[in-house]
């Protein structure tokens, strides 16, 4: 039977249009998804917006929309930026579909019915740009520390809770024991640790419902109340498989996220999960955030970069190359236009372009036509280690240090001097070294990699176009 392998990105919430955070989580699912595609597994990768909850309704109105307009037209701009990077999901998910709505409704009343639901007085202070409550510890100058222009809100009502007090000890044990039949990943190791080190400081039970938000789902026994929008959008993941038929691919893989919203996916949900008597995801891995030029990226510094500023100045290729070059995989990765096109220039036209470039032309001023090389494996030490870790920034890396070596190989050998019999040698592991490259970007540079398939498969091999021209 064929592995399967299921990787999600986050839904984006509708309030924010795509940036580099987004394009960097979506890239890197896409790469990871194209990955296992090439080891043969069947993958599933899914995507979408998360569309409900007051702030949406807030923005919808700001700008005269229904919600359900506001929410199809900003859903409608991350849908169609990702396939302009060549960014192929299997489905994109929006919380609005009605299919999805009564997929959560359903969940939410067996964990009720199960008795892991109860009504009680809620006091707390709400930011409506999270969506969330905090508790004075959490908060910085008495303000949210995601949005410190917003003012905390007070707020009491009557709302449901959900026992998540009560999955802390079996969520500790999944986590830390392997053997557990609940066991889950959370990754990198710092932020296992950094969940781990909060559900054992103590973990209250939370509230999943709206008295005052009727841009949300019902709660199905009580239509007064609305379901708590990170209830609902969690859910995406495994209402996704119902509505496409396949639930086969549950429990999910991977779920790639960005920092911020680890203890949703850490925690709440596989509890969530758990209370429904549900597998839980095997893996949550959670990048860190770009820095823009030294500082944090946000819209009132004005240093917000898009993915489409990115692509209309390097295209969707090496886009794709440097957003994965930069992950921020376990610390934040300083990035900027000056600094992506210094990198564009040193490692695309100089390194990945100008090697093929090198290689084309002697193959056809030496009149080689390839025929004996085996053909192309993954065979570059580290790679695999790195991509199965998703640190795809690190298995990029190795690629550069056989481009690099293949340079150093070239010119030792100095194959432009021989005889067109004696250059055949240098030729052939030069265009075997290639192809294997090739393969290696696949998941990074898909288009890359099959123009050089497509240049040295022969019978002739011709200079080409440059691939990356210098900017
Ligand atoms: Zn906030």
């Amino acid at each position: 039977m064929t592995k399967k392998f299921f990787v999600s990105t986050p839904i984006y919430y509708v309030n924010d249009v795509p940036h580099i955070g987004h394009t960097c989580t979506t890239v890197v699912a896409d790469i990871i998804a194209r990955y296992h595609k090439l080891l043969g597994e069947e993958v599933f990768f899914l995507t979408g917006t998360d569309e409900h909850g007051a702030k949406v309704a807030e923005e919808a109105k700001k700008v005269g929309l229904s919600p359900q307009d506001f929410c199809d037209k900003v859903s409608q701009t991350f849908a169609a930026i990702w396939p302009k990077l060549n960014i192929h999901f299997d489905y994109f998910i929006r919380t609005t579909n009605p299919q999805h709505e009564k997929i959560v409704q359903e969940l939410i009343q067996k964990i009720y019915d199960r008795g892991d639901i109860y009504k009680a007085k809620y006091e707390g202070l709400y930011c409506v740009g999270c969506e969330r409550f905090y508790t004075e510890a959490d908060l910085v100058d008495d303000k949210c520390p995601l949005h410190p222009n917003k003012e905390i809100q007070k707020q009491a009502e009557n709302n449901y809770f959900f026992k998540l007090s009560k999955y802390a000890p079996l969520l500790i044990k999944a986590i830390e024991n392997p053997t557990d039949l609940n066991h889950y990943q959370v990754s990198p190791s710092a932020k296992k640790e950094e969940i781990l080190s909060k559900l054992k400081a103590g973990v209250g039970d939370l509230s999943i419902s709206r008295a005052n938000v009727p841009w949300g789902i019902p709660i199905p026994w009580d239509k007064s109340q609305t379901i708590y929008v990170w209830f609902d959008a969690l859910i995406n993941y495994y209402s996704a498989l119902k509505i496409t038929g396949k639930e086969d691919f549950w429990p999910a893989d991977l779920h790639l996220i960005g920092k911020e919203i680890l203890w949703f996916h850490a925690v709440i949900w596989e509890a969530m999960l758990m209370a429904a008597k549900l597998p839980v995801p095997k893996e949550v891995f959670a990048h860190n955030f770009y820095m823009i030029d030294g500082r944090k990226m946000s819209k009132s510094l004005g240093n917000v970069i898009a993915p489409q500023q990115l692509m209309d100045k390097f295209g969707p290729e090496a886009t794709r190359y440097l957003i994965a070059s930069s992950f921020p995989y376990d610390k934040d990765s300083d990035v900027g236009l000056q600094r992506f096109t210094e990198k564009y220039n040193a490692d695309l036209a100089n390194g990945l372009g100008n090697l093929v470039a090198r290689v084309a032309k002697l193959c056809e001023t030496k009149n080689y036509s390839p025929s004996n090389f085996e053909s192309a494996s993954l065979k570059i030490a580290g790679y695999h280690d790195f991509m199965q870790k998703f640190q795809v920034n690190l298995a990029l890396e190795e690629i550069w240090k056989q481009i690099k070596a293949l340079d150093v190989l070239i010119n030792n050998q100095k194959p432009w001097e021989k005889a067109d019999e004696e250059a055949q040698t240098t030729l052939t592991t030069a265009v075997g070294n290639i192809l294997s490259i090739a393969k290696a970007v696949e998941p990074f540079l898909p288009e890359t990699a099959a123009k050089i398939e497509k240049q040295f498969a022969g019978p002739k091999i011709k200079s080409a176009k440059p691939l990356f021209p210098r900017i």
